[in-house]
């Protein structure tokens, strides 16, 4: 007999994982070992549009994981199912093929893995196997947070109180870590059947997705895998809980000669620098908290033990209070995604929003997507996506308002690009960031809320490094030209003009928002 733990995309953990530790405890209690599957479904990913490097990053993890489970004795088996239809068939005879009777997992909220795990409860209950979920991927998972007549929130502010009374009320039930998980002891590997698959390599995921030999090697120095990258590297260089500078110099260029910034802790500076998109101010945790190899209870734990320390500034509108309510938006985008699946659905959650006249302009996407639009604070953004998978938060608002307001292309051809290129996406956040910029969500930017590019440049990148950084052409211009070099200036560097004027078409936008579904 055994006991199971169905790991998936967004648990890539063995610290603090809820789903795990239980099924590591039911192991040790009945003295049977404990065994953990994971599934690699290309026709989910490809559904999903999952990006490369996610998928990527998943298998990194997983051969990360498979090294500390060897050393604990306990079997990871990676195994490659299609079609995703027969899915929680391929499960259920995987249970029963390592004579298991439990099995254990974290929920996912989105509509295609609820009902798939619908079906697997059913399959599960037919065959006498118990199956138990848990909420982990949230420090308040959806339902916690309603409103007085039992609703979910549809507007930030007042979930995100209700979010921080209940939090820090109940302390040691929403921030506890889950109980470490035990090695299986020699005596109950014993069983033979367990053994051979024991060494199984990590499938490799073939398709359309495989990255570019040269996009891995980015990849794998920007993001290293593990949950020991995730704490020791990120998080900690964040908190400033260690010297890491050297380290991080070499996997970010951007980050090269940032020492004297590096001496401070950067969640000190969060609450009034965090919109510096030249800066290195933000924790570049998302990556990790996505794919769930750090927990958000362990990343918010480590601020509250600085806080106790009294070594950063508490107050709400900075560094920790600020940083923290940004975990709770993650948690907000989760619950609304739950409540209101439409999101998921392609739809916009404001349903009058659907009639939206957009244009239909594929020399625009193709402009946008490459960084090539003539808006250099927008396709500095772009090319940062598109060389390593991350944007900076103030970044991805402005070049999701240029795509849906001044190009007007519909906001889901931006949402399925983002998805298909970042190594943190995640279809709650992105959706509602996407329909946020797009005014088409909940708790949206009013429709006439139109950013000006070039005021978010001067705004967030006032020397121009980060235009500089990520588009070349640029790399000489200094002073104001940076933000919108003249047309004289940019033809003799090969940069595009641009390819629409911010001014002339905010008009047509403004329009056509106002009245959806007229001209
Ligand atoms: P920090 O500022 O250090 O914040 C800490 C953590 O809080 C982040 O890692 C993230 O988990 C969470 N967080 C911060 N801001 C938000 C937010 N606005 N919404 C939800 N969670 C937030 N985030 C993703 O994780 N995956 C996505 O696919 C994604 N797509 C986005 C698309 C658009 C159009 C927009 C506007 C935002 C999107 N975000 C997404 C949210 C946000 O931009 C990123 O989480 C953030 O930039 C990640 O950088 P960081 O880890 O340094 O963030």
């Amino acid at each position: 007999r055994s006991v199971v733990h169905w790991m998936r995309m967004c648990d890539l953990r063995l610290v603090d994982n809820r789903a795990l530790s239980r099924a590591s405890i039911e192991a040790k209690e009945n003295n049977i070992p404990l065994v953990i599957l994971f599934v690699v479904s290309p026709q989910d990913y490809i559904a999903h549009d999952r990006s490369a490097r996610r998928i990527d990053f998943t298998l990194r993890n997983l051969e990360v994981l498979k090294t500390s489970l060897n050393e604990m004795n306990i079997p990871l088996y990676a195994i490659t199912h299609s079609p995703r239809t027969s899915l929680p068939e391929r499960v259920i005879s995987f249970v029963q093929s390592v004579d298991a009777t439990c099995l254990f997992a974290n929920m996912e909220y989105e509509v295609d893995e609820l009902r798939r795990d619908i079906k697997v409860c059913q399959l599960a209950k037919t065959n006498n196997i118990k199956t138990t979920f848990f909420h982990d991927k949230c420090i308040a998972e959806p339902g916690l947070c309603m409103t007085k007549d039992g609703r979910a929130y549809t507007v930030y502010s007042p979930y995100q109180r209700l979010w921080s009374t209940i939090v820090n009320g109940n302390l040691d039930t929403y921030m506890r870590e889950a109980p470490p998980i035990a090695a299986n002891s020699a005596e109950v590997m014993k069983d033979p059947t367990l053994s051979p698959l024991f060494e199984q390599p990590i499938p490799e995921f073939v398709g359309g997705f495989k990255l570019e030999t040269n996009n891995k090697d980015v990849m794998t120095r920007v993001w290293p895998a593990g949950h020991d990258a995730a704490k020791e590297v990120v998080l900690s260089r964040f908190l400033r809980t260690k010297a890491r500078a050297s380290q991080l110099g070499e996997v970010d260029p951007l980050l090269e000669g940032a020492e004297e910034s590096d001496r401070k802790s950067r969640l000190k500076e969060y609450g009034n620098a965090r919109d510096r998109v030249d800066k290195d101010t933000t924790s570049r945790l998302s990556a990790y908290l996505a794919a769930g190899v750090i927990s958000p209870r362990e990343c918010v734990r480590a601020t509250m033990e600085l806080q106790k320390a009294g070594k950063v500034d508490t107050s709400r509108e900075n560094g920790i209070g600020r940083w923290v309510q940004e975990i709770a938006w993650r948690d907000f985008y989760v619950s609304v995604l739950a409540y209101y699946p439409r999101v998921s659905m392609g739809r916009p959650f404001q349903e009058k929003m659907a009639n939206v006249v957009w244009e239909n302009n594929e020399e625009h996407l193709k402009a946008w997507q490459e960084g090539k639009t003539g808006v250099p604070i927008v396709d500095a953004a772009m090319r940062q996506l598109n060389s390593m998978g991350w944007m900076h938060n103030r970044m991805r608002m402005t070049v999701a308002m240029f795509l849906s307001k001044d190009l007007m292309l519909d906001w889901r051809l931006g949402e399925r690009y983002f998805m298909q290129n970042l190594i943190d996406g995640d279809l709650a956040s992105n959706n509602g960031g996407w329909q946020w910029s797009a005014s088409t969500g909940v708790d949206p930017a009013p429709y006439f809320r139109l950013f000006n590019p070039y005021n978010q440049s001067t705004k967030g990148d006032p020397n121009g490094e980060y235009i500089r950084h990520f588009v070349p052409e640029l790399k000489n211009v200094w002073g104001p030209d940076i933000h919108n070099p003249p047309a004289k200036l940019a033809e003799k560097l090969g940069y595009p003009l641009p390819i629409v004027k911010h001014h002339e078409v905010r008009e047509r936008a403004l329009r056509r928002y106002k009245n959806p579904g007229k001209e």
